[in-house]
């Protein structure tokens, strides 16, 4: 069965090219011009990927999105912003959204992050064997890994973490002290296969999983910046 994507956007032109697009590769699409119209198709169609666009009539995109995870729907959003403003975007991740692109986008690297993100999914509903050498709890210093529960603690404290964030840094501790450049993590810890475009996000998911994880975010002693390569994380 094809998968199905639902655009919520209120410029006809993108819409126009995003439907384009997204049917030549086989999704089916739905389509929204303002918020309200978005959100309710989002609750009775079940689409398995929203691309989310922040200034809508009616109500915005964080709205929609806000209002979404609160009625306890997990479909992937991914926000597209004209809005160069980091606070948006940091708002976004933190309302529930899984991803965003910046406008003006590449129709190959909007493409690459719809088939991640659902391929993402699919990997959390029917999850792999694990291999033999994945251990399920790592401990490293002060800092806990448990992949059953999929947590972390430090210091014995749960930490609240986004699926994002989790999925970051068990990936940083599972290759302690290993340097990962942005583009490996975004392929890593994103599924974004070869051409990824904007690489941002994983510098606002460092900053935000660094405001939970870190006694001071301004020095982190966890996940450390290698400058000019990337992160990794000090064991
Ligand atoms: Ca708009």
């Amino acid at each position: 069965m094809n998968k199905k994507v639902l655009i919520v956007e209120d410029e006809k032109s993108i819409v126009d090219i995003l439907r384009f697009n997204l049917t030549h590769e086989g999704y089916e699409t739905l389509e929204a011009y303002d918020g309200p119209t978005g959100l309710r198709l989002a609750l009775e169609s079940s689409p398995d990927l929203i691309l989310l666009d922040l200034m809508l009539p009616g109500m915005d995109g964080l709205q929609v999105c806000r209002a979404l995870r609160e009625s306890g729907s997990s479909i992937p959003v991914l926000i597209i912003t004209a809005r160069e403003e980091e606070k948006d975007k940091v708002l976004g991740l933190e309302l529930g959204a899984d991803d965003y692109i910046t406008k003006p986008f590449s129709v190959r690297e909007l493409l690459a992050r719809v088939k991640a993100n659902i391929r993402r999914v699919d990997m959390v509903a029917a999850p792999q064997q694990r291999s033999a050498s994945e251990e399920n709890c790592i401990q490293l210093g002060r800092i806990l890994l448990d992949v059953d529960s999929a947590s972390i603690q430090k210091d014995g404290q749960t930490l609240d973490l986004t699926q994002r964030e989790y999925e970051l840094i068990k990936f940083l501790i599972q290759h302690p002290g290993k340097v990962f450049s942005r583009q490996e993590l975004m392929e890593n810890v994103w599924n974004y296969e070869g051409f990824v475009g904007d690489v941002r996000g994983v510098d606002v998911t460092v900053r935000r999983l660094r405001e939970k994880v870190e006694d001071d975010p301004a020095q982190p002693g966890f996940i450390m910046t290698r400058r000019g390569l990337g992160y990794y994380f000090n064991p």
